[in-house]
């Protein structure tokens, strides 16, 4: 074993150890008692639901964790990338094709591993809870579409990358970079136009108060909005939620059909002025420019690793390609990559308190966001009492207590 594969399997097993510890400092934390903001929203059985629900996601993410881990030493130690690069090899000529068919041989061989996890999750944890409105049939016409919008998509965003890494070589990342960027910026905007439709019905909202509040909350903060929709995501799950779509003038709000079910007029405007709020507070630009500055950053850092030879002998390859030097390229970054993943959940956390904040202001009703994000984290079963340590590896929002106690500060002032 060279001193190369022992660091490698350092960190794929560093990662998964301090993911498995930090996740049981999250189930312990699961022991308290129900939050004084959740007193009066839930009920024992309730609670002890919810803290169920956690424990069993966990369970499976601790076991589709484990086969991973085990997946990826297999393919360190047994060469089984090699195996899958000499196929792509066999069946293509020229670094381009040969790439793209070895990147579609290990997303298949991905898939069908997390294939029996996510069966798992919608048909027996989620059933088992209330929430999955899944059919057999949506869930396989949903991966189907997912693959071949991977096929659509994927295929000529890897084509470009290999082909700058290929022909520029000192500044192949640089141009690639922007490449990448810019396709990435395009598919947001095409998204909401041909992509989210395929999964889901637009509908838009009808005449009436709801639609009559949301336009005046809109036109008193100068917020344009080209349309408001409701989308059937109660074909998949009872669990609601509403975003926002589009850039410019194309901007749309998609309000999940189960919220508006579920929820009072002057909920679903609070909780859209959260949305509204990360617009006008620039967040949505920011977050795009802090992944595009992780993908600079990772490309820079790829171009140093992709010529050096003992990665390669690492995993037994025979014949080196740029496809396969990107594939063993995440392996050797995992501890940067989990390091800007803490840092851009912070920022969005951060995010999150300013969008609270400003619906709030805006709003001049602080009680009713409040009143929502209960009636959400109820309806979900969300974990009342995370762990901080789980928060700052996973949540991209606030634990849901904290936020409250921010609004009702607020409240305290107004
Ligand atoms: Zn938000």
């Amino acid at each position: 074993m060279t001193f190369l594969t022992a660091l490698i399997l350092f960190f794929i097993i560093g990662a998964w150890g301090l993911e498995t510890w930090v996740s049981k400092l999250n189930l312990q934390s699961l022991k308290q008692p129900i939050p004084a903001s959740f007193k009066h929203a839930v009920d024992a059985e309730k609670y002890a639901k919810s803290q169920a629900y956690t424990r069993h996601n966990d369970k499976l993410a601790f076991i589709s964790g484990f086969v991973n881990v085990i997946a990826v030493v297999l393919c360190l130690l047994l060469g089984i990338f090699n195996i899958f690069n000499e196929w792509a090899a066999a069946i293509f000529n020229g670094q381009i094709m040969q790439g793209l068919a070895f990147f579609g041989i290990v997303s298949l061989a991905s898939m069908l591993i997390s294939l029996p996890f996510s069966i798992y999750k919608t048909f027996v944890i989620e059933e088992k809870y209330g929430f999955n409105r899944t059919t057999p049939k949506l869930f396989i016409t949903d991966r189907l579409k997912g693959i071949l919008l991977g096929v659509i998509l994927g295929a000529p965003l890897a084509a470009g990358i290999l082909w700058f890494f290929q022909t520029f070589a000192t500044f192949g990342w640089l141009i690639a970079w922007g490449f990448a960027t810019a396709f990435l910026f395009a598919v947001q905007y095409v998204a909401p136009i041909w992509i989210m439709p395929l999964f889901n019905k637009f509908t838009p909202l009808e005449d009436g108060e709801l639609r009559k509040a949301i336009e005046g909350f809109a036109h008193k903060n100068g917020f344009n909005i080209s349309g408001i929709f409701i989308i059937d995501g109660s074909k998949r799950s009872n669990k609601a939620n509403a975003f926002f779509t589009g850039f410019g003038k194309q901007k749309r709000i998609a309000l999940f059909d189960t919220l508006v079910n579920t929820m009072s007029t002057e909920e679903i405007v609070g909780v859209l002025a959260h949305e509204i709020g990360h617009c006008k507070l620039n967040h949505i630009k920011r977050m795009f420019l802090t992944s595009i500055i992780t993908t600079g950053i990772t490309f820079f850092c790829l171009s140093l690793v992709l010529k050096y030879e003992p990665l390669y002998a690492a995993f037994h390859i025979e014949h080196v390609t740029i496809a396969v030097g990107m594939v063993l390229f995440n392996f050797l970054y995992t501890p940067l990559s989990l390091i800007m993943t803490i840092i851009a959940s912070h920022q969005s956390r951060k995010y999150e308190f300013e969008a609270d904040a400003f619906a709030a202001r805006t709003t001049g009703n602080p009680s009713a966001l409040s009143k929502a994000l209960i009636k959400l984290s109820v309806n979900s079963l969300s974990n009342l009492t995370p762990h901080p340590a789980y928060v700052a590896l996973h949540y991209s929002h606030p634990p849901v207590v904290s936020r409250i106690k921010a609004l009702n500060k607020i409240k305290a002032t107004q």
